[in-house]
């Protein structure tokens, strides 16, 4: 049976400030554009997630590839995944500083090795292998990050609270994502993001990790999250929002009742995409904003607020 295809992304969830805005709405419009122009034409959910979010790591708007946030030694370290539903083939890289669009390489992972997940300088030798090109370290770093490295450090030494994760409007959590399903009925998944401001070098957040900021499964749903990594690790979150799918709640549902299950248990705060099989999808945050996009046959709609339903309670 063919499907009406569906795209949603997200370009990361917390309180945008009004003056970039428009780069967020415009990036998760011009990766909608590139993920869809496959899914009209009967293209894979996966080539469709994994183009829409190499899009999003080419934006230097976003946290992820070029311009992401620098570790506390000042250089960019990247992690991602990508899920295809209909096989549960999965393929990650974190901790790679020499990859310009990692989620390919992370595709390479899954097309290419027996294996699901690799870290640091294997998974740029992985890649490497695999024809694609490492280039220097210092050609993702922007001067826009160093400076927001220096202030953070700034209010270190200052002794002021770590502010990561309060929401404050110059501390983002711009990460990437995508969901799709294709017209033969198959969900894909992908997320990228260069992780935290001023994080420890090695550090990994949930973004790459199988469940955690990333799964699809068609048996369930495909999810993609952003925010506060450490909480959504400890709740192993996206798998827990695909479960609850699988149980029969409808994915609208379900996006609020994670990020409400979220704070609830963690504090944490981030945002959702989540789409089922059968079309229904969710998208939900418990930050200020979140730039999101959906494209179906209907057209494309982006934003950067939804109805904020993170008090909802989970049942
Ligand atoms: N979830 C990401 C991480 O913790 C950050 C983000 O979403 O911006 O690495």
């Amino acid at each position: 049976m063919t499907r009406s295809p569906i795209l949603l992304i997200h370009g990361g969830a917390w309180d945008i400030p009004a003056d970039l805005l428009d780069a967020h709405e415009q990036g998760v419009f011009d990766a909608l554009q590139e993920g869809w122009r496959l899914l009209e034409h009967d293209g894979s959910a996966l080539d469709a997630v994994e183009t829409a979010v190499t899009a999003l790591e080419n934006d230097p708007a976003f946290d992820a590839g070029r311009g992401s946030f620098l570790t506390r030694d000042g250089r960019v370290q990247l992690d991602a995944l990508i899920m295809d539903g209909a096989t549960l083939r999965a393929g990650g890289v974190a901790c790679v500083e020499r990859i310009r669009n990692p989620i390919q390489a992370a595709r390479l992972v899954l097309d290419k090795s027996p294996h699901v997940y690799f870290v640091g300088p294997g998974a740029e030798e992985f890649a490497q292998s695999q024809g694609m090109t490492l280039i220097d370290n210092s050609e993702l770093v922007l001067d826009r990050e160093r400076r927001r490295l220096a202030e953070a450090q700034a209010r270190e030494q200052a002794g002021a609270p770590d502010r990561t994760f309060s929401g404050h409007p110059e501390d983002s959590h711009d990460t990437v994502g995508a969901v799709a399903l294709d017209s033969q009925g198959r969900l894909a998944a992908a997320t990228s993001t260069g992780g935290t401001l001023n994080k420890d070098p090695g550090r990994v957040g949930d973004s790459s990790l199988i469940g955690c900021g990333c799964y699809a499964d068609n048996a369930s749903a495909a999810v993609s999250l952003t925010g506060w990594g450490e909480p959504i690790m400890k709740l192993v979150l996206g798998k827990w929002a695909t479960d609850r799918v699988l149980a029969g709640r409808s994915p609208e549902q379900v996006a609020p009742e994670a990020m409400a299950y979220l704070l609830r248990r963690t504090g944490g705060h981030g945002g959702i995409i989540l789409l089922a099989p059968d079309g229904r999808y969710g998208l939900a945050h418990n930050t200020p904003r979140m730039a999101w996009g959906v494209h179906t046959a209907d057209g494309p709609r982006v934003g950067t607020i939804l109805r904020d339903d993170s008090e909802t309670e989970e049942e």
